[in-house]
């Protein structure tokens, strides 16, 4: 197997997290330009935004939000280095098995600009239900325009088609 990068040993640095909760940002410089594999990350991840002019692709990877940079790769949040490196490796692991498969999968060159929430929310129900799990529509707009939820998870919003297709399109960066 062609490995696209290897597992370095990263570094920790604070992330802008939640007063009292210690969290950061695990970054691991690369000897190897990480733009090729953007546009195949950008086909197949949860993208929140992709700027291919710096270039920088910024996606969710299970609860992490991952950077790819060219010389560069940075996971947040970690609490501390132990998980910052399985996070990393984490990633790591992803980005070599899509480098791996990169021939079955039609790469995205397109960028995307991140979805504003206030743009999402004016699209969603505003009964502030909670059947989302989150206690506003706002708070679910925000996670959404992270990418830290589904537009599944808001139920009622599945009963109109015309909302969901707009919210869709916001997330789609276009
Ligand atoms: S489920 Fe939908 S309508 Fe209810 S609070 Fe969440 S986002 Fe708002």
């Amino acid at each position: 197997m062609e490995e696209f990068i290897t597992c370095e040993e990263p570094t920790l640095e604070s992330a802008a997290c939640h007063i009292g909760k210690a969290c950061y940002k695990a970054r691991m410089k690369t000897v190897k330009d990480l733009s090729p594999v953007m546009p195949y990350v950008n086909a197949v991840a949860k993208v929140i935004s992709f700027d291919t002019e710096e270039p920088v692709i910024i996606f969710r990877l299970g609860s992490y939000k991952v950077a790819l940079r060219p010389g560069e790769l940075s996971v947040a949040t970690v609490p501390d280095l132990i998980e910052g490196r399985e996070a990393i490796l984490a990633t790591v692991v992803f980005l070599n098995d899509l480098w791996e498969r990169r021939e079955t999968i039609t790469p995205n060159q397109r960028s995307r600009k991140r979805p504003q929430a206030f743009g999402i929310y004016k699209f969603l129900p505003k009964t502030n239900c909670a059947l989302c799990g989150e206690s506003s529509c706002l708070a679910f707009a925000t996670k959404l325009a992270l990418a830290e939820l589904d537009v599944e998870s808001c139920l009622p919003l599945q009963a109109d088609q015309a909302a969901k297709g707009h919210i869709l399109q916001l997330i789609a960066g276009e």
